[in-house]
C-alpha cells in the first residue's frame, strides 16, 4: 500500500467594506463592473494603496492559525497574462507573508474513529483577487468586479493523509474564518475555494509527484476529489507507470478528476518586490488591535461548553457549529440561571441548576427552535435577531422546570412567542395555562376530593398499612387525577401530589 500526502491551498475573500488595493465597494452580486476604479482595472501609472483593514483579517487568521507574524511584511509582483487581471500581474506575497509557519489541531469523527491530529500551516499571504470571467456561447464576458477585492490564501504543508481528513480542515477553517468574522464562508458563492494537491508513495519515501485539484468549491468535493485521485495514482502506479505531474479538475457530473493543463516545471511567476507599497511594519499597538478581535475559537468554545454546562461533545460541537447560536445558548442559560433564582424564591419549587437549565436549553435548541428556524426559512446566523430570544426562551425554561406550565404547554407556548411577538408570560396569562402553584388552592381541591373519594382514600390508606405499595401508588395517581380534573387541569400535578400523599399517610 501507499502512503499519501495532502496539501491545501485555501482562498477566502475578506470581509472589508472595500477592496484591498483601491476603495471601490467590495460585495457580491453587484450590477457588473460597477465597483471599479482606474486602480483595480490596472490602468498604467495609478497607485495602490493599501487597506489596513485586509492587513488586520489577514493577520487575525494567521494568529488563529498559530502563525508569526514576521517583523516585516511586504508585497511582490505575480507576472502572468490572463484577461481578468488587467495589470499582466497580481499583487501578492512572496518572500515574507504576513503569516508563517503555524499549525491547527483537527479533532472530529472519520466514520466511527475519533481522530486528531495537527496540520502545519506553512502561511497566509495578502493578495488581490482577479476578476470574471464569464462564457455565453461564443462569447467571454468580464465583470471587474472582484478584481482586487482582498483575498487572503491560507498554505498548509501537505500532512494530510485522506480525503476525509481534508473535509474536516476545510470545515474547521471555514468554521473559524466565520467566527473571526473575516470571511462569509460561502463556498458556493466561491467566498471560500480550495486547491488540492494529493501525491502518494511507497512508505519511507517521502513525498510524491503532485497533482493539484483546481478550483473546488465545496468540502465534500474536495474529499472525493482526492480519494478519487488517491485511488487513480495507486492504479498507475501498480501498473508500473508514473503519475504525471500536472493540474486536474474535479467533474462533480461525472464524479471523476479530469486533466486541465500540465505543469512543464514550476511556472515562472517573475515575483520581484512591489515598488509601488512600503514594507508594512506591524507596530504594537496594530498587533494588539489584531489580538483584541480575536474571539474565542469554535474547538475551545465546544470543549468549555461540554465542561461547564455537562453538554455531551456531540451537542456542544452543534451549539458551536455558528457562534450566532453559542452566543445565543450562553445567553439563554445564564438568563435562566438569574431567572430561576427569582421563581425559586416566589415559589416552593426547587432551585433549578445551571447544568439543568442547559440542558433544557440544549434540548430546545436542538429539537424544536431548529425545526421551527428550518421552517420559516431563518438562518442560524441571524438566531440573534429571532422573536424567540435568549430572554424569552430562558422564561419559558424556568416556567415549564418549575412547573408553572406543563410541558404539553410548553411547546404551544413557544409557538405562540413566535407567531404573535409576545413574552411567554403574557401568553400565559392571556391563555390561562398558568399552573395553580397555590398550596392552598390545591388544598381545597385535595379536600373535595378527599370528600367525594372517601373510599378509595380508605383503599390507599389501607394498602400504605399492609405495604401494597403498587397498589398504594395506582390509588394515588388516581386521586392526583381527580385533583387535576377538580382544577381544570391547572393544579402542579407536583404539588398535588405530594399533598395527596401526605393525606394518605394520614398527615
Ligand atoms: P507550487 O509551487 O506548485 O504551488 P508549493 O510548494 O507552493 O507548490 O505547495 C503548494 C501546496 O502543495 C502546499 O499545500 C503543499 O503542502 C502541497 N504540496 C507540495 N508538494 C507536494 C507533494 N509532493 N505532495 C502533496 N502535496 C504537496
Ligand atoms: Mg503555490
Ligand atoms: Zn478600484
Amino acid at each position: 500500500m501507499y502512503q499519501s500526502f495532502i496539501g491545501l491551498e485555501v482562498h477566502i475573500h475578506l470581509l472589508t467594506k472595500t477592496k484591498v488595493f483601491c476603495g471601490c465597494r467590495s460585495a457580491f452580486g453587484d450590477e457588473p463592473n460597477t465597483n471599479v476604479c482606474p486602480v483595480c482595472m490596472g490602468y498604467p501609472g495609478v497607485l495602490p494603496s493599501l487597506n489596513i483593514e485586509s492587513m488586520r483579517m489577514g493577520c487575525m487568521v494567521a494568529r488563529a492559525l498559530g502563525c508569526r507574524i514576521p517583523e516585516k511584511t511586504w508585497f511582490e509582483r505575480k507576472q502572468y497574462f490572463y484577461p481578468d487581471m488587467t495589470k499582466n500581474y497580481q499583487i501578492s506575497q512572496f518572500a515574507s507573508p504576513l503569516g508563517q509557519e503555524g499549525y491547527v489541531e483537527i479533532e472530529g469523527k472519520i466514520g466511527s474513529k475519533q481522530i486528531k491530529k495537527r496540520i502545519r500551516i506553512k502561511e497566509c499571504h495578502l493578495e488581490e483577487d482577479a476578476g470574471k470571467m464569464i462564457h455565453t456561447g461564443t462569447v467571454s464576458l468580464l465583470d471587474y468586479n472582484r478584481a482586487g477585492v482582498s483575498l487572503l490564501e491560507i498554505v498548509t504543508e501537505p500532512d494530510m493523509e485522506t480525503g476525509e481528513e481534508a473535509e474536516l480542515f476545510i470545515q474547521q477553517l471555514r468554521r473559524t474564518v466565520r467566527y473571526l468574522g473575516v470571511c462569509d464562508g460561502n463556498m458556493e458563492e466561491g467566498s471560500l475555494r480550495a486547491d488540492a494537491n494529493v501525491s502518494i508513495n511507497l512508505p519511507g519515501k517521502g513525498l510524491g509527484r503532485k497533482v493539484e485539484i483546481k478550483n473546488l468549491n465545496s468540502s465534500r468535493f474536495v474529499k472525493l476529489g482526492l480519494n478519487y485521485e488517491i485511488a487513480r495514482q495507486g492504479e498507475l502506479l501498480d501498473a508500473g507507470k508514473t503519475v504525471i505531474q500536472e493540474t486536474r479538475l474535479w467533474n462533480e457530473n461525472r464524479d471523476e478528476t479530469q486533466p486541465m493543463r500540465q505543469k512543464e516545471n514550476a511556472q515562472d511567476y517573475r515575483y520581484f518586490p512591489e515598488p509601488d507599497l512600503p514594507v508594512f511594519t506591524p507596530d504594537a499597538a496594530f498587533l494588539k488591535s489584531v489580538d483584541d478581535a480575536i474571539v474565542e475559537l469554535p474547538a475551545p468554545r465546544a470543549k468549555r461548553l461540554a465542561g461547564d454546562y455537562g453538554l455531551s461533545e456531540e451537542q456542544a460541537d452543534l451549539i458551536c457549529e455558528e457562534k450566532a447560536q453559542a452566543d445565543y445558548f450562553e445567553d439563554a442559560v445564564t438568563e435562566a440561571s438569574a431567572n430561576s433564582l427569582a421563581v425559586a424564591n416566589t415559589l416552593a419549587a426547587n432551585k433549578l441548576s445551571k447544568k439543568d437549565m442547559a440542558a433544557r436549553i440544549a434540548n430546545w435548541l436542538l429539537q424544536d427552535i431548529k425545526h421551527i428556524l428550518g421552517r420559516e426559512g431563518i438562518e442560524l446566523r441571524d438566531i440573534g435577531s429571532f422573536r424567540l430570544n435568549p430572554k424569552r426562551l430562558a422564561s419559558l425554561t424556568v416556567l415549564s422546570a418549575s412547573g408553572k406550565i406543563s410541558g404539553k404547554n410548553a411547546k404551544q407556548v413557544l409557538e405562540a412567542v413566535i407567531s404573535e411577538d409576545k413574552d411567554p408570560e403574557a401568553i400565559i396569562k392571556e391563555r390561562g395555562w398558568e399552573l395553580i402553584s397555590d398550596p392552598a388552592k390545591i388544598a381545597e381541591a385535595v379536600q373535595k376530593v378527599a370528600a367525594a373519594e372517601a373510599a378509595t382514600l380508605a383503599q390507599a390508606r389501607a394498602a400504605l398499612a399492609e405495604g401494597n405499595d403498587k397498589r398504594r401508588q395506582t390509588l394515588s395517581a388516581f386521586l392526583v387525577g381527580k385533583v387535576l380534573a377538580a382544577t381544570g387541569g391547572r393544579a402542579d400535578p407536583k404539588i398535588a401530589g405530594s399533598q395527596i400523599e401526605s393525606l394518605i399517610q394520614g398527615n
